[in-house]
């Protein structure tokens, strides 16, 4: 285990991150506002931070407003985790090409990404991380442009302080504090932000910036915000163990009333850092000589993700919903040994209807099966 080391980082010292992590030639990507969301994108310094900001989430709302304190951080999560930097939403596996004497050739395509440094993840989404990691990148076939992709990762974590109204992170236990993997976390008040390092490659960064160690008091106040930010948060799940909880309530009448609302858009899923569903496809060239093979992300709630011949196995809304939902907080019990639910509540505020499965779940698991 790595030996954490700790220092503090004054508010106005904060673009030394930034330079640090560009001379050891990451691209560095953070927090910005585009559309009237926060997401991931190329950034040069704090300056393209949505400093000042928070968000305010309800079931099938986000919006940004002003606040006062400055900070850097003082909103919980946007639509997007760390998912498309690693799991690209389309990319080209292989191409087919056919050669002058007539032979088929296939060449596989494979991605060539600069070093990353990512700035601002939450807790959630290291826990989702983790989860992507063992789906994608263990076991005896890991998918190479995944691996590809996560070796180099910068992670730069930050504490929750302002939680959103649809996070229900505490009951799932994935936070608002990072835990593990990242390489360095921060903990942000007023004046700058404590800095924790998580890994060989945190502690040489943290020694390169030379921080002075926090003082006590800081390491209380942030103790306090992180207590005031748990308590502060009243969405849960009813369990972190769902296991067999949902499968063995197949023909409970709410599936019906939650298919009633449900548009099948698959917003939810896009959203979720968990999911993982692709479809591939091939993607001929107009001249007959050459394909690509090509892999983009599916939802469950596609009527054509379970077709097989004849038919798709779920062809209505009420059966793609309750595969979602018992796939993530059920069956990924048998598969990871965990709910799939790491309680960011991006699938509850990006839900165009509102749909929550925090407030669905009681129900489900009431007594109104008929069993
Ligand atoms: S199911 Fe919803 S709350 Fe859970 S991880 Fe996915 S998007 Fe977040
Ligand atoms: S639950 Fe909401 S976001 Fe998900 S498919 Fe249904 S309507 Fe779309």
């Amino acid at each position: 285990m790595t030996e954490e080391s700790r220092g503090f980082l004054e508010r106005e010292r904060f673009r030394e991150l930034f330079d640090r992590l560009l001379v050891r030639g990451y691209q560095t990507i953070a927090p910005v506002v585009r559309d009237g969301t926060i997401v991931y994108a190329e950034v040069s310094g704090p300056e393209d931070l949505p400093r000042g900001l928070r968000d305010l989430q309800t079931p099938g709302s986000y919006r940004l407003e002003a606040e006062e304190s400055g900070r850097f951080f003082a909103w919980a999560n946007g639509p997007q985790a760390l998912k498309p930097l690693l799991f690209a939403p389309r990319e080209i596996l292989w191409e087919t090409r056919r050669e002058s004497d007539g032979a088929l050739s296939f060449s596989s395509s494979s991605p060539s990404p600069r070093p990353l440094a990512v700035i601002g993840i939450r807790a959630c989404d290291l826990s989702a991380l983790a989860l992507s990691d063992r789906h994608f990148g263990k076991g005896p076939f890991p998918d190479p442009g995944y691996a590809l992709r996560r070796r180099d990762l910068f992670l730069v974590a930050v504490d929750c302080s302002h939680l959103a109204d649809t996070c229900f992170c505490v009951s799932t236990g994935d936070g608002p504090e990072a835990q593990s993997g990242f390489d360095l976390a921060l903990g942000e008040l007023d004046s700058g932000f404590l800095v924790r390092s998580g890994s060989e490659k945190g502690r040489e960064l943290l020694r390169e910036l030379s921080l002075p160690p926090p003082e006590s008091s800081m390491e209380e106040a942030l103790k306090i915000q992180g207590d005031r930010a748990r308590s502060s948060q009243t969405r849960r799940l009813p369990s972190r163990n769902l296991q067999n909880a949902l499968a063995s309530r197949p023909d409970h009448p709410h599936w019906n009333n939650l298919a009633a609302r449900c548009l099948s858009c698959g917003n939810c899923t896009s959203v979720c850092p968990t999911c993982f569903c692709f479809s591939e496809r091939e993607e001929p060239a107009l001249d007959g000589c050459s394909s690509l093979h090509l892999r983009e992300w599916d939802s469950c709630f596609t009527a054509g993700h379970s077709y097989i011949h004849p038919a798709p196995l779920r062809g209505e809304t009420r059966f793609r919903y309750r595969q979602w939902l018992t796939h993530k907080l059920d069956y990924w019990h048998d598969q990871y040994g965990r709910s799939g639910c790491v309680g960011c509540g991006r699938c509850i505020s990006w839900c165009p209807v509102g749909i929550d499965f925090t407030e669905d779940l009681p129900l489900l698991l009431g007594e109104a099966d008929g069993h």
